[in-house]
């Protein structure tokens, strides 16, 4: 019995549940998406709260830029560029037997700044939020002050007082101590069994305390929660509700709104924007999907990716049970490759606030994750982590899709060629080179 009620008996509402029980590869179009003059409500948030996280970024910078020199280019600004995938497109096409129209695009999370992932919007944000409340507190600061002054001995003696803590399977762990300890916090990141060694050793290195479970993501971020409940000077990263986090990454939606000005790309209900983005708990993928809707409206299009060992997501909203259900209540055993998308049970906060907001929820295995990792490299020379391929297969998904989705979004084919579709990339610069090749070499096996 699952919940209650036998797997037929799920299978029978629930059709798609066999194909993800079987561990196939799975598209669902959301038949429930709405417009977002009806929708966006449901989130409970505003473009003022968009707002007022870029300026805090913002006034951060003049920080960021001494703490993190590399940051010194984007004048303190945590941002990634966009590259066209035109090699990789027709590639994909002749892959998946497909004509693919529009024009293929790459947004490179996996190039982030200091951590090298997507969580270096999300996961910084929520520690510079966090340190700017504690330094506004207690005098340390003023909002009129050149943040630049946290960069010093006494502005880290004063968080040393504070501490940390946060549950991760690898890279949520790696922005929030890499970030938090260079502010001088004393950072716990509780990490999965999944998490890579390397992520631990460089934690450490940067001298994080990482505790280590047998267990996977969500025993370690009950620890997390546990360990912060227990003592007031500390802060616990809640990945699985935090608000901070969400608005973190919702600030992506205006930024590449002015990259794909700037790089001449139309986007409007004639020209629309398709963004494929990876989902593990939710956070990233919908805080970036909120600030994506709340900049181009209904114009864009988000569709999230899932591993087939972890559709979490997918298995919450389609049902309607959000985090009341887990994968592993079908036997669906979570284990993958893919780092950050191993987790079992969504995020309720988020699935509730997107799930009218989003078009639809895929999944792809691990083998053909590998696969276009080694062919992304092959034809576009870029090294992502298997994570970050998930949404490659996303423009073959909504051209080759029978449920009736375009014609329901009101997309016929000369919209659909004046398409743009963004494939999110959200991890890989700091993989380790050996780890890359061992990563590259799989895919090219795989290849044939
Ligand atoms: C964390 C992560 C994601 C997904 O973010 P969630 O907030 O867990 O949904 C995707 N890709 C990578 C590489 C990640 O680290």
């Amino acid at each position: 019995m699952i919940l209650g009620r036998t797997l037929e008996s799920w299978c029978a509402s629930y059709p798609l549940i066999r194909d993800l029980v079987a561990l196939q590869e799975t598209t669902w179009f959301n038949p429930g998406v709405a417009p977002v003059a009806q929708a966006l409500a449901d989130v409970g948030l505003t473009s003022a709260d968009v707002a007022d996280a870029s300026a805090r970024l913002a006034r951060f910078a003049s920080y960021l830029r001494r703490a993190f020199p590399e940051t010194e280019c984007s004048a303190g600004i945590i941002e990634s560029d966009i590259v066209p995938l035109e090699h990789l497109q027709p590639l994909l096409g002749e892959r998946y037997v497909q004509a693919l129209n529009g024009a293929l695009w790459l947004k490179r999370d996996s190039h982030l700044p200091i951590s090298g992932s997507i969580k270096a919007r999300g996961g910084i944000y929520e520690v510079l939020k966090h340190a700017e409340d504690l330094a506004l507190a207690k005098g340390l600061l003023t909002l009129d002050d050149d943040y630049a002054l946290l960069h010093s001995d006494s502005a880290r003696a004063f968080f040393g007082q504070y501490k940390i803590a946060v549950g991760s399977t690898g890279n949520l762990g790696m922005s929030i101590g890499i970030m938090g300890a260079a502010l001088g916090f004393n950072v716990t990141v509780h990490m999965s069994a999944d998490a890579r060694q390397w992520k631990k050793d460089k934690l450490r290195a940067h001298g994080v305390t990482v505790v280590e479970y047998e267990s996977d993501y969500s025993v370690a971020v009950a620890q997390g929660r546990q360990q912060a409940e227990s003592d007031p000077t500390c802060h616990f990263v809640d990945d699985e509700n935090s608000v901070n986090l969400f608005l973190g990454y919702a600030v992506a939606g205006e930024r590449l709104k002015q990259q794909l000005a700037a790089a001449k790309i139309t986007v409007d209900a004639q020209h629309p924007l398709f963004v494929y983005l990876p989902c593990g708990v939710g956070g990233a993928p919908g805080g970036v999907a909120f600030g994506l809707k709340l900049a181009f409206g209904d114009a864009v299009h988000c569709i999230f990716a899932e591993p087939t060992h972890s559709p979490c997501m997918l298995l919450g909203v389609y049902t309607g049970l959000h985090d009341e259900v887990s994968v592993q209540d079908f036997g669906i055993d979570n284990v993958t490759a893919a780092d950050g998308l191993a987790v079992g049970r969504a995020s309720g906060f988020v699935g509730k606030a997107m799930q009218r907001l989003l078009d639809g929820f895929y999944t792809v295995s691990d083998e053909e994750m590998y696969s276009l990792l080694a062919l992304m490299e092959r034809s576009e020379g870029q090294r992502l982590e298997p994570s970050a391929l998930a949404g490659v297969p996303g423009i073959a998904r909504v051209q080759g899709e029978q449920q009736g989705y375009r014609a329901r979004i009101g997309l016929g084919p000369q919209a659909m060629s004046n398409a743009t579709h963004l494939v999110w990339a959200t991890g890989g610069n700091m993989v380790p080179a050996d780890e890359m090749d061992a990563y590259l070499t799989k895919g090219r096996e795989l290849l044939g």
